[in-house]
């Protein structure tokens, strides 16, 4: 596929506002896709169309931002690999404090081998290993921890978040103010307009779908279903009067996360029900029914812990396989979607952003083979397998 410019780009000079590629959703993820086509095709006209200026709602504005390797399928250790070496372009800090997954002995060996093979630099510690690096930690009942040496940790997401979108613009993206309705489309199914709430439309050559937790709404416009549903995941922000040195980011076998963030540590589990759409408060009642007590039970300090304060956002769930969903529908072959990561669309935007950008402009992907992460495993029925997935 070649791109659309020459034609749409003299349209636009005539004044005709036909952009190249309209991107529904100025996150992370939209700000990425319109860096990396402006960046790859400086004469493309791209158009950021985004209903909140203000990202109140986003996931990128509510996200923990933090980035790893420990994956077990080598595609999402590739991607996030692409968005550490990207973070460093940028010069965007990465506290490489490491994840540490604690559990079963086997599991974690087997998914290492998968780690390691990739270039994932991930350690394997026994129980008095584990005590000896973190005496703070009780590992009672815990047969393993894998943990990140180099390469994981946590950054400032608002950070990449404004960086991506200041130089789209830069590169000459333009933002534009208004909320995506629906689509035009010709007998074949391709789009030849976003509809607008206002009652007004862009034309375009493509869109692409990058409305995060409201991704379904906008498929399902185009008459496609798409599986991604928004899930409310709550913050806490929590003082303990004890530091713990060298603290990780550490996932419990139970299903909760902890790590420091600055003087202060921040935590979250699933919580059940995993309702959809629930209003964006947080849910403060979850730190005392879910959180206390297993937290105090892995670190006895925690039985002194304090909640300052707390927030809430949605993950975009791909409830098929919790991966990302990278690519076109075959019914509409230039609406291109970038949605559904599932917990982990901060740290892989910038892979995410490159490879729809090459998609529109090469119809192939050239850096990284995305193409298991296709919309057509969804037709064939064909998860794509992530053993490691923070609810
Ligand atoms: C609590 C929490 C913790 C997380 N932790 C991590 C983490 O540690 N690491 C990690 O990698 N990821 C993490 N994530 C996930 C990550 O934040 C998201 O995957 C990512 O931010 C998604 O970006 P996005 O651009 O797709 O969505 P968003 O940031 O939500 O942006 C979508 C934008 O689309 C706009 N929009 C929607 N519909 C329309 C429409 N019809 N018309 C116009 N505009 C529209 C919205 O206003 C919004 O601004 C976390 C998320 C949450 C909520």
């Amino acid at each position: 596929m070649t791109p659309p410019s020459p034609r749409s780009a003299d349209l636009s000079s005539a004044g005709l506002n036909i952009a190249d590629v309209v991107i529904v959703g100025a996150g992370v993820i939209g700000a990425s896709v319109a860096y990396w086509l402006t960046r790859l095709e400086p004469s493309l006209a791209v158009q950021l169309l985004e209903r909140d200026r203000s990202f109140a709602q986003a996931s990128s504005a509510l996200s923990a931002s933090s980035i790893r390797q420990q994956f077990s399928s080598p595609l999402n250790i590739h991607l996030s690999r692409f968005g550490l070496g990207f973070l460093r372009e940028m010069g965007i800090d990465v506290t490489e404090r490491g994840y540490l997954y604690l559990g079963n002995a086997a599991a974690l060996r087997a998914i290492n081998a998968v780690q390691r093979a990739n270039g994932a630099d991930i350690a394997l510690l026994s129980p008095a290993e584990l005590s000896a690096r973190f005496p703070w930690l009780n590992v009672a009942g815990i047969e393993m921890g894998a943990l990140g040496l180099s390469g994981e940790g946590w950054f400032d997401g608002p950070a990449l978040h404004a960086e991506l979108l200041r130089r789209a613009r830069a590169q000459g993206a333009q933002l534009i103010d208004g909320e995506a309705k629906g689509f035009e489309r010709d007998a074949k199914g391709r789009i030849g307009a976003v509809l607008l709430a206002d009652g007004s439309r862009l034309a375009c050559g493509h869109a692409v779908n990058a409305a995060g937790p409201w991704a379904r709404a906008l498929a399902a416009a185009a008459g496609i279903p798409l599986p991604v549903h928004a899930r409310r995941r709550t913050v806490f922000v929590l003082s303990c009067p004890q530091a713990l040195a060298d603290c990780p980011l550490l996932i419990d076998p139970s299903g909760f996360w902890f790590r420091p963030e600055g003087r202060y540590f921040i935590a979250g589990t699933t919580p059940l029900p995993d309702l959809d759409d629930l209003p964006l408060q947080p849910n403060l009642a979850e730190f005392d029914e879910a959180l206390w007590a297993r937290m105090a039970h892995r670190v006895p300090a925690f039985a002194s812990l304090r909640v300052e304060r707390a927030w809430a956002g949605y993950y975009e769930m791909n409830l098929f396989d919790a991966n990302a969903v990278i690519g076109a529908h075959p019914d509409a072959p230039n609406l291109w979607f970038a949605n559904g990561f599932s917990g982990h669309g901060m740290q892989q935007a910038p892979a995410a952003g490159r490879g729809i950008a090459e998609l529109i402009l090469h119809g192939r992907f050239e850096t990284l083979d995305l193409a298991a992460l296709g919309f057509q495993r969804l037709l064939d029925g064909r998860p794509l397998v992530e053993s490691i997935v923070i609810g």
